[in-house]
């Protein structure tokens, strides 16, 4: 029988109150794994009040005792990575070893933050006037609302809550219904790790529960990590109302190969970065800018190790590439198939469902390279979100670096080149939030910033110290102990204008 996962509100576990429910399956085999409560306004208020309860002492504890008890969540992690990192795969599909990455980052996140407890350091400055010191120290925004996508199920919490939980907020955590499993997981670890009844509270459901929790009057804070469409939604929602808000959204991320790279080294860079998690990573490469001279010698690699590659459940270690996460999102690749081509897109390998071999009960997509592909194509412009990536031609950086800034969306590009001084002209023409030099589009590390410019963003940055400047605003502190009335910009030293 799958497990039935509840409600985690005020330090209790509950079903939600109208008792409804939703199922995952394991998209590798089709198979039920749990139920979940499916939660509606009622249960997202009760959720919202035992955070606004909680953050009357949780803001008052001293950070560096916050900090302690994500340092235990951390510790509790770090001993459970391997069963945690088996419930991503058979939740979600990346395989297993992307799975333990996704935990690595989990417990990286917290160690880092945990950290932070101890520093989270403000300003102090000279005043302009003497007997006078002036600084700086943050404050918490009050109740953040954290609301995940499926794709990274350990990792994006963990950037989320640890940051807002060791700054004085409390939270309400509404993950994707594609990943209830190790949402419940995390909350048990916060639970077991000391954390507070409501400090942390735990709405499972679908799209609804999320909207319902932007809209509490008592949120001040939205965190979400998702689609555009959706984040644009919640950014009008938020605009309206004045709440803070920190949006992480799609990406339509490129790598550019010039002609003086290391084709090789590009290659292998370039299948991570298009079909790692089957090309469901937010700074998934689904764009090759490659130079003309070289194009016909990096597509034909590309093409030959795409074809290669091993489909499978991703809990068996032969596994390369495992399955989308649904039925919907395999549909959606497959339109992308048809616009590509209706475009004059050829298809150079891969283009359909995967079967055969274990495959058909699953949601598997053939890793695809479409080439002929001109920038302004919609499968150059939209996000596809599976194992999917196009080559366009380009003839210099130039150009290149033109049809690369050339989206809507500015998370992640590479550029792959042996000449130093066109790399970091790269670097800085490059639009992106993140850029990578002979390196692919993926692999973030926790102490620096994490996010993108334009429609990927809204300048904020999950990880690194950035983090801290999500989760908290700052305070100016003025201490006059001069006695007197001492007034800015008006009193001046003698003999001063
Ligand atoms: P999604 O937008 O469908 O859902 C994300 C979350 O928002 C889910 O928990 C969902 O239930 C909830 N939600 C949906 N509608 C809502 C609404 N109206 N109000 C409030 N909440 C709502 O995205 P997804 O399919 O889960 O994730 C894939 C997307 O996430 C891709 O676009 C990917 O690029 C993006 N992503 C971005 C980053 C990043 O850091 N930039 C990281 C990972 C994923």
């Amino acid at each position: 029988m799958p497990q039935t996962l509840l409600n985690y509100i005020n330090g209790r576990w509950a079903a939600s109150r109208s008792d409804a429910s939703l199922e995952r399956e394991n998209p590798a085999i089709g198979e039920a794994i749990c139920s979940f409560a499916d939660s509606g306004p009622e249960d997202v208020a009760a959720a919202v009040e035992a955070a606004a309860q909680a953050h009357q002492t949780w803001r008052f504890v001293p950070a560096p005792r916050r900090a302690e008890i994500l340092f235990r969540a951390a510790e509790i992690m770090a001993s459970r990575k391997e069963e945690l990192s088996r419930d991503v795969t058979i939740e979600m599909g990346k395989v297993l070893k992307e799975a333990r990455g996704d935990v690595q980052e989990g417990i990286d996140m917290s160690y880092y933050v945990a950290g932070e407890g101890r520093r989270m350091w403000g300003q102090t400055t000279p005043s302009e006037l003497p007997n006078k010191l002036n600084m700086t120290m943050r404050q918490p925004h009050g109740i953040v609302a954290a609301i995940t996508p499926w794709n990274f199920p350990m990792a994006i919490p963990c950037w989320k809550l640890m940051p807002a939980l060791v700054t004085g907020n409390t939270a309400v955590f509404k993950p994707s219904p594609f990943s209830p499993l190790s949402a419940y997981n995390l909350v048990r670890i916060l639970e077991e790790a000391g954390l507070p009844p409501g400090v942390v509270n735990l709405v499972f459901g679908g799209d609804q529960t999320g909207a319902a929790l932007v809209e509490e009057p008592r949120v001040n804070m939205v965190s979400f990590t998702g689609s555009l469409e959706v984040g644009r939604e919640i950014a009008a929602y938020c605009g309206r109302y004045n709440k803070r808000l920190h949006l992480e959204m799609g990406g339509k991320n490129a790598i550019i190969i010039l002609d003086d790279a290391d084709i090789d080294l590009a290659i292998e860079g370039a299948v991570w970065s298009a079909f790692g998690t089957s090309g469901q990573r937010c700074t998934a490469a689904s764009r090759m800018i490659v130079h003309e001279r070289v194009a016909g010698v990096f597509g034909d690699g590309l093409v030959a190790r795409a074809a290669a590659l091993r489909l499978g459940n991703g809990l068996e270690a032969m596994t390369d590439v495992g399955p989308v996460v649904s039925r919907p999102a395999l549909e959606k690749i497959e339109r992308y198939m048809e616009i590509g081509r209706d475009e004059g897109a050829a298809v150079a390998c891969g283009g359909s469902r995967a079967s055969g071999d274990g495959l058909d009960q699953g949601y598997f997509f053939q890793p695809t390279v479409f080439t002929d592909v001109r920038p302004q194509m919609r499968v150059a412009q939209e996000e596809i979100f599976g194992p999917v990536t196009d080559i366009i031609r380009c003839s210099d950086l130039e150009e290149a670096v033109a049809i690369n800034n050339g989206v809507q969306y500015g998370l992640s590009s590479a550029i792959y080149t042996r000449d130093i001084s066109k790399a970091f002209k790269a670097m800085e023409r490059i639009s992106t939030g993140i850029v990578y030099i002979n390196a692919g589009t993926i692999g973030a590390e926790v102490h620096l910033p994490f996010g993108g410019t334009r429609g990927t963003g809204n300048g904020h940055r999950e990880a690194g110290q950035a983090a801290l400047d999500s989760y908290s605003e700052w305070k100016t502190v003025y201490i006059d102990y001069s006695g007197q009335l001492q007034k800015a910009q008006i009193d001046r030293p003698e003999g001063e204008a």
